[in-house]
């Protein structure tokens, strides 16, 4: 069979541990058998990292930019138990901060669907789509220690003027102080790009923050929203017959419990983070929950949404073999291939990420995956096998050569 040719690389952002691990299966069982791949590489591994000053990552943020799609693998995002684990200099930040933020972009997540894995809410018949802000608040921000007798105060200067405010008194306690930031341009982009998916899923829009409380910062993110909705978006969502809703992030959690899904939900940085993590485990397994960022530019980053599964790669360190779900990471390739060829209209390539996506689903609607799903199958007449990850993809291959 003669490769699927492609005609622009994609930025291929490789990563850590057991996700790095099957990143190759992936690539050796799954896409280079079937098509000629042509990718920018960058290794982001936390070692690679560490080399480079995290140069790397900036400059596969910058590839992403140019080139318009990436597929990321999950990376370790350091903390103090990693500094000594990999002997680091510096406690990167997260790659996945830094991109998010060089783009400027809002992550899409949506659940896989499979039918045998029934959502723990049992309301929900169709997928949540949760759209996390990516820029921004305590993912950017500065934090302090504070003595006992101290204080800590916000500062605004804007020329000659400068306004103070008392965050807090130490006279008592020593404590921690914290401040974070957002800007309007980003708050909008991330509207636009929200209204904008909604449009062309031809689903919902709900937003919710905690304005109540945080009357000037949260009120900020719905007053943009409201203005970018009424200004820009209004007409063609009654076009489209779908709303925009706003509503307070405790009322949303109660209704999206309540709801039948099929709408997106736009979550500012830390609500979406937690959140999207929930619905990744209501909707079955985090191995089963897809994420997207696009920018506001309309670039393209694909990846899982889980992470490294370290204590897999312990296992796979000792020669065990693991039964890591590899789903979502094929996803992060699919979607990835399958925009590259929206992109440069070469629909075979497109048609060719779909089948793949359809022939994971089909194998394990047969009955054929990993451990983590097999935990949680319930088919009538369908009795489900647990398989290592290597064949696993190994019969998504065999069955896709079929298919094709
Ligand atoms: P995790 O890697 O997602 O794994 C948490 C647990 O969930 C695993 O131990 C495993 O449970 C289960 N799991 C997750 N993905 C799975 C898969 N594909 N197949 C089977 N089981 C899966 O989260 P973590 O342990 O909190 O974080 C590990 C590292 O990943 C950290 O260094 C963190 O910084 C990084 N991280 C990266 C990203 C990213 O790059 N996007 C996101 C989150 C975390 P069992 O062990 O019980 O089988
Ligand atoms: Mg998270």
């Amino acid at each position: 069979m003669e490769k699927i040719k492609m005609i622009t690389p994609i930025a291929e952002l490789d990563g850590d541990e057991m996700t790095r691990v099957v990143w190759q299966w992936i690539k050796d069982i799954l896409i280079l058998p079937f098509v000629d791949l042509k990718s920018e590489y960058y290794d982001l591994s936390l070692t690679n990292r560490e080399k480079t000053a995290d140069q790397v990552t900036k400059d596969a943020a910058t590839a992403i930019d140019r080139l318009g799609v990436g597929v990321k693998c999950a990376t370790i995002t350091p903390n103090a138990q990693r500094v000594a684990e990999y002997n680091l200099t510096k406690m990167w930040k997260s790659p996945n901060g830094t991109i998010r933020a060089a783009l400027d972009g809002t992550v899409f997540r949506e659940p896989i669907m499979v039918s045998g894995i029934t959502p723990l809410v049992s309301g929900w018949t169709s997928p949540i789509i949760i759209a996390r802000h990516a820029y921004g608040d305590v993912y950017k921000d500065v934090e302090a220690i504070c003595p006992k007798g101290s204080k800590a105060e916000l500062v605004v200067t804007d020329g000659d003027k400068e306004t103070r405010y008392l965050i807090a008194d130490y006279q008592k306690s020593a404590g921690v102080a914290l401040g974070m930031h957002n800007l309007d341009g980003s708050i909008r982009s991330f509207a636009k790009s929200c209204f904008n998916y909604a449009l062309s899923k031809k689903q919902d829009l709900w937003f919710s923050s905690k304005d109540t409380i945080s009357a000037t910062y949260d009120h900020r993110f719905k007053d943009i929203f409201q203005e970018e909705y009424d200004l820009n978006y209004k007409d063609a969502f009654e076009k489209a017959g779908i709303t925009y809703f706003y509503t307070l992030i405790d009322d949303a959690v109660a209704r999206v419990m309540r709801s039948k899904g099929g709408f997106i939900w736009a979550c500012k940085n830390y609500d979406g983070d937690v959140m999207s993590d929930m619905l990744a485990t209501a909707f079955g397994s985090l191995a089963m929950m897809t994420s997207v960022l696009v920018s506001p530019t309309g670039k393209y980053e694909y990846e899982a949404a889980h992470g490294t599964v370290t204590r897999h790669y312990y296992r796979h360190l000792k020669g065990e073999e693991t039964g890591t779900n590899p789903i979502a990471t094929i996803f992060a390739w699919t979607g990835a291939l399958a925009k590259r060829g929206e992109l440069d209209c070469a629909p075979e390539l497109t048609r060719f990420a779909h089948l793949l996506e359809k022939t994971t689903i089909d194998t394990v609607e047969k009955g054929y995956m990993t451990g983590d799903l097999k935990a949680i199958f319930r088919k009538e007449g369908v009795e489900p096998v647990a398989l290592t990850t290597k064949a696993f993809l190994q019969m998504i291959a065999d069955n896709l050569s079929e298919a094709l």
